[in-house]
Parts: C-alpha cells; sequence; structure tokens
C-alpha cells in the first residue's frame, strides 16, 4: 500500500489519506485503507510472487494494483467491474501509479464483466477477493479457486460478514466468519444503477 499512492485512485477534490470509503460515481466507493489492508493481510500468503489474484468488483482499481505489486512479473492480477467507466478510470488510475509497466506488459488487467462469474481465463486462482457484498458466496468463484487458495468475500444485505475461503488441497472448502461490514451489494448493473 506504500507503493501505490490513493490520491491517484481516488477522484479529484476528495481527501485520499482519510481512513474512510469515498464515492467514485455509479454507487461506488473506493473501501477505506484499513478495509484494504485487512483484506491484503488476509490474503498475503496466496498473493506470493507469481500466484494468480482475481479481484471482483475492482472499483477504482486500487486492490487490484496492490494485487500486481504483490504477486509480481510472474504472477497475474485481474479486475473484474461491470461498470465500463469505471474499468477506464481503474485502467487511467493504474496507468499513473507504481504498477503502470505490470499494466503495459498486461499481468495486470482490468475487464467488463459480471463478476459473480468470476474471470474463468486466468483460473484457478490463488487468491481472489470481492469487493461488493454477496447475498450468497458465487458457486463460479469457488470453481475458479485454486486447491490451497483463499478467497475473502463480505456475505449479506444489510448485516454482512467478511468471510474467508479456504479451498483445502482435496478440494474441500473450509468457511469462517471475520470481521462485519459493510460493502456496496454484489448485484447487477442495473439494480446498482437504479437508485443514482
Ligand atoms: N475494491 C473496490 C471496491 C469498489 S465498490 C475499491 O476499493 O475501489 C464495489 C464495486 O463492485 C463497485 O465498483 C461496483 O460497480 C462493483 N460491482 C457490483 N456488482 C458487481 C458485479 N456483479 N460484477 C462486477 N462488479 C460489480
Amino acid at each position: 500500500m506504500e507503493n501505490i499512492d490513493r490520491a491517484l485512485f481516488v477522484p479529484a477534490g476528495l481527501t485520499p489519506y482519510t481512513d474512510s470509503p469515498l464515492p467514485i460515481g455509479y454507487n461506488a466507493t473506493i473501501s477505506a485503507p484499513h478495509m484494504h489492508a485487512t483484506c491484503l493481510e488476509l490474503l498475503k500468503q496466496h498473493l506470493q510472487p507469481g500466484m494468480h489474484a482475481l479481484d471482483v468488483g475492482s472499483g477504482s482499481g486500487y486492490l487490484t494494483a496492490c494485487f500486481a505489486m504483490m504477486v509480481g512479473p510472474e504472477g497475474r492480477a485481474v479486475g473484474i467491474e461491470h461498470i465500463p467507466e469505471l474499468v477506464a478510470a481503474a485502467t487511467e488510475n493504474a496507468q499513473r501509479s507504481a504498477s503502470a509497466t505490470l499494466l503495459m506488459d498486461g499481468l495486470l488487467s482490468f475487464h467488463v464483466a459480471d463478476g459473480r462469474l468470476g474471470w474463468p481465463d486466468e483460473a484457478p486462482y490463488d487468491a481472489i477477493h470481492v469487493g461488493a457484498a454477496a447475498p450468497e458466496i458465487p458457486r463460479p468463484l469457488v470453481d475458479q479457486l485454486k486447491p490451497g487458495g483463499r478467497m475473502v468475500i463480505p456475505v449479506g444485505s444489510y448485516f454482512q460478514r467478511l468471510q474467508v475461503v479456504d479451498k483445502n488441497v482435496d478440494g474441500s472448502v473450509t468457511v469462517r466468519n471475520d470481521a462485519s461490514v459493510r460493502y456496496v451489494p454484489l448485484t447487477s448493473r442495473s439494480a446498482q444503477l437504479q437508485d443514482s
């Protein structure tokens, strides 16, 4: 996080270094720094050099850029976001950041897609992060997790828990609850834009 400057990922005029979420348009927010830090801590064993990481609901692109720095030039970091304007913004933000070379080389990439379906092209993933709250854990994301891999995902509607989903080497899955959290919903594009 010291290498990726949050100021480059926050709309102009907002205070980038306060520890709170900030609006990035389209009913989306960039998460608070402490949430980014929490998720990076939970995933750090699965963001080692050479590993594959998926960021669902990549929004500003901040956390995806951090993933790219951690997995390095032998790894892959993929951001999936269903608002095309946010994918364009995330790409521009990353271009100005320390992750620019990884982006240019295609090792960090952002795509417009429904994140509930994951991104099979770079699967299986060592690490999956979901940046929006799902009513339940989407099956395709579990399927795209590598045995030994870990997913961090907020689950719930009004009351949400950050869940840590570990796929064991025998393919079985263990889920544990971490902190209580408050994320925007993982939903359809039309539902998200409805109340804007
Ligand atoms: N980690 C991001 C969080 C952005 S907020 C950041 O810190 O910048 C959550 C994001 O999830 C929003 O950008 C929203 O547009 C996106 N989102 C919600 N539902 C989605 C879906 N079904 N597929 C892809 N992205 C989705």
